[in-house]
């Protein structure tokens, strides 16, 4: 077949594929769509996985990125369950673990990644849980029964949500955090600082700097040994140390895979006709700004919308400013544009404990900003920053600083 006649294959039925797969059809392309998946479910987000889902207030439809019925409506062919295993970028095509070969047009590879493993821990024991799945959130729940003792290695977002999500369902806590703070390679260290404290208020045994030596038991976990001699006993074990991105494919092919599916400004990847998007690319998000990985909704939503403008022929170049959020107890944190783990240039103390944290460039700019309060407080404030990074006007930090100075009187100005 002439690949011109092929179909637009997406790889990758998750949250950017979905979203691709959509974006396409409503951008009017009537030709064969093929959206193919590792998981047996139509796309989802997977925010709720570690929140709403886990915790039985919400169930997979309430995630659903489009469900079966608009799949077949919007005759996107969805093959679940099948996935890619070789691809052939010279001769267009690509080859399932059915065995089956497909031929495509233009390709997206919107992959994700999967729960990185701790090597220190044997795979089959039954009461050591990670998430990054439907499924694997589903066990989870089934695992977080009232008075259960978990213990979760990783004081990152899974970690911190899990954490969050265990208390409120009876469970007791512990959870250990390698590094000296909680998601210290992402946050400012007030941030951490402040989420150490909602937790331990919380009633969440958070310990820093720990070592893990060994697990005790010989068919399920029984205690956690750490490395100064302490031992923890517990019925459960949730492991949130990180993403491992699923590059594996395109690296096999041949594309350039630095620590995601390497891409230019267009989403195209070193290989003709193929575009990434999602957790798995790796992009500048400033022309002349080092190659990074995103791991965030928005940057799957958005990603995966824009590769579908440039499948149909666009070259648009993919400038968004990024953001995202963790929900925890009753608190929220919302960032927009680019944050560091560093201190921020100016803070800004918001009602009933919360704060918002400003980064400002040498022109006084604003180039992020972070905000933490109570429920959904801080995500006005966040949208307006967000519309003062997007107009890049010099600011008066003094006025950022000052809680009586409204944002929007600074966007007016
Ligand atoms: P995915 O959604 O992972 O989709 C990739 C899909 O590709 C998967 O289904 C995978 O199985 C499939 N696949 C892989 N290899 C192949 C293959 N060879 N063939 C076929 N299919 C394949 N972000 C936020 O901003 N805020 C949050 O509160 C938040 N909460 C989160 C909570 C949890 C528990 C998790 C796991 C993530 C959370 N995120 C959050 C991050 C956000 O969900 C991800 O950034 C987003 O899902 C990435 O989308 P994606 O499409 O790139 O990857
Ligand atoms: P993560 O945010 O990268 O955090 C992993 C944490 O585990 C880090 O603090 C890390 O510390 C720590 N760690 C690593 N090895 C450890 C060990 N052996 N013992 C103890 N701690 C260890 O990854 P994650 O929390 O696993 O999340 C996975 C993915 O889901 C990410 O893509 C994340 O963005 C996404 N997610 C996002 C949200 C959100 O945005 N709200 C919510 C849930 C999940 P060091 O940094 O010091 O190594």
């Amino acid at each position: 077949m002439n690949p011109a006649n092929a179909p637009l294959v997406i790889v990758g039925a998750g949250h950017a594929g979905g979203r691709a797969a959509l974006t396409l059809r409503a951008e009017g392309y009537r030709g064969r769509l093929i959206l193919i998946g590792d998981e047996v479910h139509p796309p989802y987000e997977r925010p709720p996985l570690s929140k709403g889902l886990l915790q039985g207030t919400m169930e997979l439809a309430g995630c659903s990125v489009c469900d079966s019925v608009q799949l077949a409506e919007l005759d996107i062919e969805h093959l679940a369950g099948n996935p890619v295993k070789t691809l052939d970028p010279a001769l267009h095509r690509l080859q399932l673990a059915d065995g089956s070969w497909l031929q495509y047009a233009r390709l997206l590879l919107a992959t994700g990644g999967r729960a990185r493993r701790l090597s220190s821990v044997p795979e089959h024991l039954p009461n050591v849980l990670y998430l990054r799945t439907h499924d694997e959130a589903l066990a989870l729940r089934a695992s977080l029964q009232p008075n259960t003792r978990v213990v979760i290695i990783g004081g990152g977002f899974i970690g911190l949500e899990v954490a969050a999500t265990a208390r409120a369902l009876g469970c007791s806590v512990t959870l250990l955090e390698a590094g000296p703070r909680l998601a210290g390679r992402v946050l400012p260290e007030r941030l951490s600082d402040a989420l150490l404290e909602l937790h331990r208020r919380q009633g969440v045994d958070v310990r820093l700097n720990v070592a893990i030596e060994t697990l005790l038991g010989a068919t399920r976990a029984e205690a956690v040994q750490l490395v100064d001699g302490q031992l923890l006993p517990c019925d459960l074990i949730v492991v949130g140390i990180g993403m491992q991105p699923n590059t594996e494919l395109a690296s096999a092919a041949g594309l350039e895979v630095g620590q995601g599916i390497r891409v230019d400004a267009q989403l195209r990847t070193s290989a003709p006709d193929i575009y990434a998007a999602g957790d798995v690319c790796e992009f500048r998000l400033h022309p002349q700004g080092s190659f990074q990985r995103q791991e965030t909704w928005r940057n799957a939503e958005t990603q995966g919308r824009h590769a579908a403008l440039n499948l149909l022929g666009g070259e648009l170049p993919f400038e968004v400013i990024p953001g995202f959020w963790s929900d925890q107890f009753d608190w929220g944190l919302q960032t927009t544009g680019v944050i560091a783990n560093t201190e921020p240039t100016v803070s800004r103390t918001v009602s009933e404990g919360g704060f918002l944290l400003f980064y400002l460039d040498a022109e006084q700019r604003l180039q992020g900003a972070c905000g933490w309060g109570q429920g959904n407080s801080v995500a006005k404030d966040i949208k307006l920053c967000e519309r003062l990074i997007a107009n890049q006007i010099p600011l008066s930090a003094d006025a950022l600083a000052d809680a009586n100075v409204s944002l929007k009187q600074l966007l007016r100005n």
